[in-house]
């Protein structure tokens, strides 16, 4: 179904579930995601292994296969037309030969250890070509011309496009990865825990040549991370998954300074200083909950230090609790106290 919308919101995301069929019952990985997403934002999606936030990413694209499922939803992304007039598509809806179009040419998906989805036997020129011609209506001379750009931009030397993945470091295949996912300009990229195999330094590097390119290029990234460090680094917002589900989002600024959610609260606590006074990290005890069973009322109360009696028996819904932040918490059910203000 297609419909016209506001330039702003590139993708809005509702009611998403994204289940799992197993022999003791349906676990329920995403359990009613509503997210939207603007045009040319980082939005980093953090939370604990285990939270969904990997199955969101690629439910989003449909891109899931049994046992996995969707259970329900929509995921309107609306691609550019013309000028600055869009068009949304569900991406759960649509045909898989339509899906396959706006795959790369829209929509690049990196996935979690994309260093080894490159073709052992090919070398990166052909795998990086191969993409470009199915997806675009490039000349071979242009193709070429696309890839020693992309690859320029990683910071990869026109080298390496005769090499095999084998001849490269982590670092570098994880920067063909990003060539590749770029060549074709596409709108929105979802990029699943790139950099997490890598090292701190070379990690650190690829952080910064994702921000030039983001701002070259103009588009728009779903950054999937559990690390809330590279989320200070890149997101614009940030949307803190928890049991399946979303219970907080809010600008990186806010998240970072001023969080609302005791969980969001535990994992900003988690994150080590090499500055400031010494204390001790006290992390969030216990552990994340079984899909198959999730805790009634509040997911988080078994674990939460602010837990009341309400959150044992109701579910709380997201609500805007500060601008632009959204809080699913009983503790903001009447506004916020003067103590978070
Ligand atoms: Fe804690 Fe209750 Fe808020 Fe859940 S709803 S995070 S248990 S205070």
């Amino acid at each position: 179904m297609n419909k016209q919308s506001n330039v702003q919101t590139l993708l809005d995301i509702k009611n998403l579930r994204v289940w799992y069929k197993t022999t003791r019952g349906n676990a329920q990985a995403v359990d009613g995601i509503d997210l939207t997403i603007n045009r040319n934002e980082v939005f980093g999606l953090a939370g604990e292994s285990g939270c969904g936030k990997s199955t969101l990413a690629k439910g989003i694209l449909g891109m899931v296969r049994l046992p996995a499922y969707i259970e329900s939803g929509e995921a309107i992304f609306y691609r550019s037309v013309s000028g600055s007039s869009s068009m949304g598509v569900d991406l759960l809806a649509i045909p898989s030969g339509e899906m396959r179009r706006l795959r790369w040419r829209h929509i690049a998906y990196i996935p979690q250890g994309a260093m080894n989805v490159l073709n052992p036997v090919m070398r990166v020129e052909r795998q990086i070509l191969d993409a470009i011609y199915e997806h675009s209506n490039m000349s071979k001379e242009e193709a070429r011309r696309r890839m020693f750009e992309c690859l320029d931009m990683v910071g990869l030397e026109p080298a390496v496009a005769r090499m095999y993945p084998h001849e490269l470091s982590g670092g570098m295949k994880q920067r063909v990865t990003i060539a590749a996912a770029v060549s074709l300009k596409p709108e929105l990229i979802i990029a699943d825990e790139p950099t997490t195999a890598l090292d701190v330094n070379v990690q650190q590097v690829i952080l910064q040549e994702l921000k030039e390119i983001r701002e070259q290029l103009g588009l728009t990234l779903i950054y999937v991370t559990h690390d809330m460090a590279v989320h200070a680094e890149l997101a614009d917002r940030i949307g803190i998954m928890y049991s399946g589900l979303m219970v907080e989002i809010a600008s990186a600024v806010s998240i970072f300074k001023n969080p609302l959610h005791p969980y969001t609260q535990g994992l900003i606590a988690s994150i080590p200083t090499i500055g400031g006074d010494r204390s001790r990290m006290t992390g969030i005890p216990g552990a994340t909950p079984s899909p198959l069973d999730w805790p009634p009322g509040c997911r988080f109360h078994p674990r939460c230090p602010k837990a009341m009696e309400i959150c044992r028996q109701q579910p709380p819904v997201m609500r805007e609790v500060a601008p632009e932040q959204i809080v699913a918490c009983h503790l903001y059910n009447d506004g916020m106290t003067s103590e978070e203000q």
